[in-house]
């Protein structure tokens, strides 16, 4: 036994053994089906015939007990392991960069216990999110994660990446559904975190497993915050005169603790389209923000919020829009991810989200808009964005940029498509944004990371992962952690 082919046998037959022969796929098709979740990158690669990065094997373990036997495999063998949640990310975090084992997570899919009383759910970390919704809504219960992406990713997806939902504004990130974790490490440890999450004894251990991308642990369960479907859920829409004017609308209206679940608020060159296009309103300032707004719960409370909302916007000489631009948002509000209005190939794209402190975001986003705009021009590339997800302190910029006739050779594509985010990423953390808000790093944004953290702190996550993952086996090439594992 002493060449490749025979070695990679073996390995078939003891994971088939672990997981049964129906749950290891190795065909060309599979392992093209785990090639690539919606980063552009890898999607270039196949739509221009070229070899993208592919698995060896893909195993679907269905218990934390085969997870754990499948782990010990590959950490004896030391074979990278790709933990996979839906393949929805937008960061190439499941990308086989080195091959090996592709976990595929999704028959850990059960709901363990919902407790009525303390409003929470466990679950098994593979379950799809709209189907633990529509188990919860059956109890009036509601796990308002309500992400464009939850048809198609899995909680342990959302915490891999600290996703956020369109209602995060009144319900917060993932990480503030998070009450307790179980994960596993690539030693065959299983860490159960403290049942709750508020408490004085030493650090929140679950927290350290929140965003590591399936760099640090496998998380195989999650108990979560839940909450009774609201009485009401009410919108409305203003039209500001100013982009600033609407940023300081959204800024009260945390501050004051209005507590609504939305606000979206667009910059002027969406609002020509939101506004004049769709809801027919005319107007001709070429500065005019649009905002929408929504609340949940009790109908008189919504009376009263709508009140204080009313005050901050007349005090800053906002205009009423009614409710019909906020109904349509929130009707049609996944319509744009997709068929048929998605963006897709052969246009480049990308989203490129950051956050950061209200006495920065205006002078962020205008320099975001500018260095993008100037220096692309000439590929006629487009740049739009909106504000959502609203905190105490800050906001985020949900801004994207097109450019429908990229370069036709894949390598000066992919030269351009880097290009863009360099200076994206680099103008946000000069602007005291961040990487990125709530869509990860995986391999498209590795090389930022020490930016962002400094070089001690990137250190010290370094040296994390060589505790937890000493053979480097754990989504090696990710967040910046280099190869890793490599058989
Ligand atoms: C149409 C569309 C809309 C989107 N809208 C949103 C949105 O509104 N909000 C938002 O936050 N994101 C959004 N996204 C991005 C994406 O859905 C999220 O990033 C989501 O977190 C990915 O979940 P997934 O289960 O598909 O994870 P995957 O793409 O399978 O994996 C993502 C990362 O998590 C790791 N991982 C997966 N499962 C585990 C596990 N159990 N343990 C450890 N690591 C694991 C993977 O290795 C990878 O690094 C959208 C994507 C699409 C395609």
């Amino acid at each position: 036994m002493n060449n490749r082919a025979d070695m990679w046998d073996l390995f078939h037959s003891e994971l088939t053994d672990i997981v049964g022969e129906n749950h290891v796929f190795t065909s060309e098709a599979d392992k093209l089906a785990y090639s690539s979740d919606v980063f552009w990158v890898p999607n270039l690669w196949i739509d221009r015939k070229k070899d993208p990065l592919k698995p060896d094997y893909i195993v679907q373990p269905g218990s934390v007990d085969e997870v754990k036997r499948v782990m010990a495999l590959a950490n004896r063998e030391k074979i990278p392991v790709t933990p996979w949640g839906g393949g929805s990310g937008s960061q190439g975090g499941i990308l086989p960069v080195y091959g090996g084992i592709m976990l595929d997570m999704k028959r850990l899919n059960r709901i363990i216990e919902i407790d009525e009383v303390s409003h929470t759910v466990t679950v098994e970390a593979g379950i799809n999110c709209t189907l633990l919704e529509l188990a919860l809504n059956e109890k009036g219960l509601t796990f308002p994660h309500y992400a464009a992406s939850s048809n198609c990713a899995s909680v342990g997806g959302f915490i891999a990446h600290r996703g956020s939902g369109t209602l995060s504004t009144k319900y917060g990130k993932i990480e503030d559904f998070v009450l307790s974790m179980e994960v596993l490490l690539p030693s065959g440890k299983i860490i159960k975190t403290l049942p709750v999450p508020k408490h004085a004894s030493g650090p929140g251990l679950h927290e350290l497993f929140i965003g590591c991308e399936g760099t640090f642990a496998i998380v195989t369960k999650a108990t979560l915050q839940i909450y009774d479907m609201p009485q009401e859920r009410r919108f409305a829409a203003y039209l500001f005169n100013t982009l600033e004017d609407g940023i300081e609308a959204g800024r009260r209206m945390m501050s004051q603790g209005i507590g609504m679940n939305a606000i979206r608020l667009y910059d002027p060159g969406s609002t020509k389209t939101k506004v004049g296009d769709v809801l027919g309103v005319k107007f001709d300032n070429d500065d005019a923000s649009y905002m929408v707004i929504g609340y949940d719960g009790f109908s008189e409370m919504i009376d009263v919020q709508e009140k204080l909302t009313n005050r901050i916007v007349d005090d800053l000489g906002g205009q009423h829009l009614g409710r019909e631009g906020g109904e349509r948002w929130w009707n049609s509000r996944y319509h744009f991810y997709y068929p048929p209005y998605e963006f897709r190939l052969p246009w480049m794209y990308g989203t490129m989200d950051t956050v950061c402190m209200y006495k920065d975001i205006a002078r962020l986003y205008r320099a975001k808009k500018d260095a993008i705009e100037l220096n692309f021009k000439d590929l006629g590339i487009r740049y739009i964005a909106h504000f959502s997800h609203w905190y105490k302190w800050g906001v985020m910029v949900y801004d994207r940029f097109i450019i429908e006739e990229p370069p036709e050779d894949p390598q000066e594509a992919i030269r351009l498509h880097n290009e863009i985010w360099n200076l994206s990423v680099r103008t946000s953390l000069a602007n005291g944004g961040v990487i990125n808000e709530h869509h990860g790093i995986g391999l498209k944004l590795g090389r930022f990371v020490v930016e962002e953290y400094g070089e001690d702190g990137f250190e010290f996550l370094k040296q994390l992962k060589g505790v937890v993952d000493p053979n480097g086996i754990l989504n090696p090439g990710k967040m910046g952690f280099g190869p890793g594992a490599l058989r």
